[in-house]
């Protein structure tokens, strides 16, 4: 068996590392089995340079102007379209998605990057002249120094892009930690931001487990981290990161209830619903992953999205024809597989059964084909946990209310939609329901780049969300400045 060769992974200071790292990571595509890249894991010395580098740079990178500042941004969204069906092949390579979902998500990315080119005009601040006589008060927008992002393996191209561009644009330099699981995409996302030609430290890349997280939570010297991955991580670095002066924004898991009412577009419905539970194989944060029918169409619904589902092409992300690849890793699958088994036994019906995956097609791949439960007891965990895989639970209510109670008891506040014809029911549920990010007739309601990503209850922790007027306020600080220069005091013109 050929060693597969160690990929440089660590970028700091604006020079790409030779690896001298005790621990390493096989990336592994979830889809063959492969292994395809070995990479080293950074350990607290490797971070501790990287936000030595950071600091190093940031002087410099404050101080330069913020319309020479995204001349650099504009480089790298140029690069980034350029290099699109490269990146949506790396992130298939080392995800699993399909290559379709993979340049949808880099096409958000750069969306991203577009608004952080607003940059001069996004970080201004206000001003009042004469708050007293001949007194006048400015605000001030400034960069805070040395920050970091903490991303997970669902959208490898994406999510590192929800901060790194509105980072650097206000004039922090940054570090990334990418997920371990998937850190091609980010290594090449680093490479065109070096060819766009940012100058050395303003961007670091730095890829490691719970020990490089661990060092970048503990580090004086970084002012703030952006994370997205589970809530338990979540949690963990909101009150670390907190406990040690840091700003953190911490986005977290999800279970998303999807309400169908009686007056839906039901095939319609079925195919909005189906492509939001099964799409990326259920490992979106915005996935539904409930379904709950109002009055009586469960059954309806139920045979509409089966015969929906069970036409989607499960298989390699590179090939052409798939529509929903692999999830993760093949503990994910079984443990999906485990949460079905528990439903079914505690009585749960199959109706649609994705189980044996492609059906001994791929044996190393981590398979599991669109899965359909009905009849599962509120009590049973497929209802309240996060899954993160392609099964779908459909259940069903008498009424609106009962509905939008059944969803708030939910621990997460990610997402939620409504499929309706009565504009009176979807304002009540828009109005009602506690998550942050609403879909009216919407099945993935994932906020552009100039709104925020609003996730509520254990999907957020924080006060500033991603991306939009968030990641602005994020990322700098208020200076408010009285100015008083009486005339008596200046010299005679
Ligand atoms: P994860 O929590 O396992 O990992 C996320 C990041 O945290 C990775 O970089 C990982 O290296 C690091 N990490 C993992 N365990 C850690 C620990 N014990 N201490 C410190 N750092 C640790 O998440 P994942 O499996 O990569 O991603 C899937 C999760 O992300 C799902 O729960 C999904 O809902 C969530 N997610 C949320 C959003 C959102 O916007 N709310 C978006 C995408 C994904």
């Amino acid at each position: 068996m050929t060693q597969t060769a160690t990929t440089e992974a660590t970028y700091i200071g604006g020079v790409w590392e030779e690896s001298k790292a005790s621990a390493y990571s096989e990336i592994v595509n979830p889809a063959t089995g492969e292994v395809i890249a070995r990479i080293p894991l950074a350990d607290e010395s490797v971070v501790g340079r990287a936000v030595e580098a950071a600091a190093k740079a940031y002087p410099a990178w404050r101080r330069t102007p913020p319309q020479d500042r995204i001349q650099y941004l504009f480089r790298f969204r140029e690069l980034l379209l350029k290099r699109i069906d490269d990146i949506a092949r790396t992130v298939t390579l080392e995800n699993g998605k399909t290559l379709a979902e993979a340049k949808a998500e880099t096409q958000r990315g750069i969306e991203n990057v577009e608004v952080a080119c607003g940059i001069p005009t996004l970080m201004q601040g206000y001003n009042l002249e004469d708050i007293a006589s001949g007194i006048d008060e400015i605000m001030i927008r400034q960069p805070l120094g040395v920050t970091a992002a903490i991303t997970p393996f669902n959208f490898p191209s994406m999510i590192p892009l929800w901060f790194l561009p509105y980072a650097i644009a206000t004039g922090n330099t940054f570090i990334l930690k990418p997920s371990e699981r998937v850190p091609l995409t980010a290594i090449l996302l680093t490479q065109l931001l070096e060819e766009a030609g940012l100058p050395a430290g303003v961007m670091n890349l730095v890829v490691g487990a719970k020990p490089s997280v661990d060092a970048l939570l503990h580090h004086p010297d970084v002012r703030a981290i952006s994370f997205v991955g589970s809530t338990p991580v979540a949690k963990y670095i909101y009150s670390e990161g907190s406990a040690h002066g840091k700003r953190v924004q911490c986005q977290g898991g999800a279970k998303n209830y999807v309400v169908v009412m009686p007056d839906a577009d039901l095939d319609m419905t079925a195919k909005i619903v189906s492509d939001s539970a099964f799409g990326c194989a259920g490992q979106r944060c915005l996935a539904v992953s409930v379904a709950v029918t109002v009055g009586d169409v469960k059954q309806k619904f139920t045979d509409a999205i089966v015969e929906r589902a069970s036409s989607i092409r499960t298989g390699n992300g590179l090939d052409k024809d798939v529509q929903m690849g692999p999830v993760i890793t093949a503990q994910s699958k079984s443990r999906i597989l485990q949460s079905v088994e528990k439903g079914l036994k505690e009585g749960g019906r199959v109706a649609l059964d994705g189980r044996a995956g492609i059906n001994g097609n791929a044996p190393h791949g981590n398979f599991i084909a669109p899965t359909i439960l009905t009849d599962i007891d509120a009590s049973n965990p497929l209802t309240s946990t996060e899954i993160f895989g392609p099964v779908l639970t459909v259940n069903s209510t008498n009424t609106l209310d009962d509905a939008i109670e059944v969803l708030s008891k939910s621990a997460f506040g990610n997402s939620s939609a409504i499929f309706t014809s009565s504009g009176a029911a979807a304002r009540k549920f828009r109005y009602e329901v506690p998550t942050g990010n609403v879909g009216v007739n919407i099945g993935v309601a994932a906020p552009m780049a100039y709104f925020p990503f609003s996730g509520w209850k254990d999907s957020f922790m924080g006060v500033l969300h991603g991306q939009g007027k968030d990641a602005i306020e994020f990322y700098t600080d208020k200076k408010v400045v009285i100015e008083r220069w009486p005339k008596e005091w200046s010299r005679k013109f």
